[in-house]
């Protein structure tokens, strides 16, 4: 837990957070259903386990507590999560290198 603490406090952390949450202000979840509902959770798609590289090398989405909930839940049974312009798209852990790779480099 301390650790966890460690990396949500971090400053890097902090100016990341605010960069996504300019960048996904509503639920992605609750978007593809139709709603607007304001994201309160920035997310990890891959969940970080308190690793370092995947606390911050990782996607983002936005969503709203009970979205976050649900994907939280589905992560325990293998199943990742992520709501895009695209639809869903479920990954399962082993994919975090793959996925990462292919992303289009951010600033
Ligand atoms: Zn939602």
């Amino acid at each position: 837990m301390r650790e966890n603490a460690k990396l949500y406090n971090s400053a890097a952390w902090k100016q990341r957070r605010a960069a996504e949450r300019s960048k996904h202000p509503i639920c992605a979840r609750c978007l593809i259903e139709g709603r607007v509902e304001q994201a309160t959770h920035i997310d990890h798609v891959f969940p970080h386990r308190r690793n370092d590289n995947r606390f911050h090398q990782n996607l983002f989405q936005g969503l709203c507590t009970s979205c976050h909930t649900l994907k939280t839940n589905a992560e325990t049974k293998g199943v990742i999560q992520h709501w895009t312009q695209n639809g869903l798209k479920e990954y399962v852990e082993s994919d975090y290198g793959f996925v990462l790779l292919n992303q289009p480099a951010e600033k």
